[in-house]
């Protein structure tokens, strides 16, 4: 049976280090940093996971604003609103939440927020300095499978990886921190021919793909440490994109859900709010 990685206490001390040094940062500066998140809109799955972003702010000295604005914003209208959070000061991180309505693109509106409050780090230029290797940010829910891989003390290098899904939110960013660590890594996606084989030459599998159960336990190479990123409600309940019960008996680590990544996404946006903080100072 897996070691099974416990994210909501990794989480737990992770935060309480970036609680001290939010304390740090309010002292020397007078102010606590400050989130500001853009909701456009009222999908139920947003507002449960800007509520979580909120809890976790308040918990950790961090100030945060929360901006509603209605479904039926123009994009110019939008734009604006996200200019004017720009150049607020009192802002150090700004994000507009996602998904948007469908009449909205989401890409220039994600590009026209100041790379240096990009605290989700989707903004290209944040990127691209991910790309070479020297991030300003990096995004929250690779930056927290790092955290775990990392609690695990096992050395990555010349380890074969395969990260299933190439989002520009996790799996590209993905694979590029794991090529950061010497892993040799494939990345795959729906169009990926026989993916039980890819997975099963794998010491590390990452999943993040959107499909409940998708990964089993007879894909896996034994003794592989799996993560598990997907977030699918499914007869009433979250599940991942790893068939836990039969993954549990093969994998030599693996991270439930709910309870792996998903802490650790929300502890790794404080600590980037604390970097915004830092850069805005
Ligand atoms: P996207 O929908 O943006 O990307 C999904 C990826 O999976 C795509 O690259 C797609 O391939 C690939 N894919 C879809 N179906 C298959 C399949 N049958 N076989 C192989 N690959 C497939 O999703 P995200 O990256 O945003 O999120 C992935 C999952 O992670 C979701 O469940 C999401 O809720 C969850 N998530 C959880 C977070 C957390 O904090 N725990 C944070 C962010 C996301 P293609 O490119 O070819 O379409």
């Amino acid at each position: 049976m897996a070691f099974v990685v416990d994210g909501k206490g990794l989480a737990g001390t992770l935060k309480k280090q970036v609680k001290i040094e939010v304390a740090e940062f309010t002292a020397a500066c007078g102010r606590p940093p400050q989130l500001t998140v853009v909701l456009v809109g009222d999908d139920a799955a947003s507002q449960s996971y800007i509520r979580a972003k909120e809890r976790a702010c308040q918990r950790a000295g961090i100030a945060s604003a929360l901006i509603r604005l209605p479904p039926t914003i123009t994009s110019q209208e939008l734009l604006a609103m996200v200019d004017s959070l720009n150049r607020d000061e009192s802002v150090d991180g700004l994000l507009v939440q996602l998904p948007l309505p469908e009449h909205l693109d989401a890409e220039p509106i994600v590009a026209a927020i100041s790379p240096l409050k990009d605290v989700d780090c989707f903004h290209p230029e944040n990127l691209g300095l991910l790309l070479r290797g020297c991030p300003r940010f990096v995004p929250c829910t690779p930056h927290g499978i790092m955290q775990i891989l990392d609690s695990l003390g096992t050395d990555l290098t010349g380890l074969d990886a395969v990260v299933v899904g190439r989002s520009l939110i996790v799996g590209r960013p993905m694979a590029m921190l794991l090529i950061e660590r010497n892993m040799t890594v494939t990345v795959c996606h729906s169009l990926t021919v026989d993916l039980p084989a890819k997975v099963r030459a794998a010491d590390l599998v990452v999943a993040a793909v959107g499909v409940p159960g998708l990964v089993k336990g007879d894909w896996l190479k034994p003794g592989a440490i799996v993560i598990d990123v997907g977030t699918n409600y499914k007869g009433g309940g979250l599940v991942g994109d790893v068939d836990f019960p039969s993954a549990v008996k093969v994998a030599g680590t693996i991270t439930p859900v709910p309870g792996g990544v998903g802490p650790l996404t929300v502890t790794q946006l404080l600590r980037n709010v604390l970097t915004a903080a830092r850069l805005l100072r």
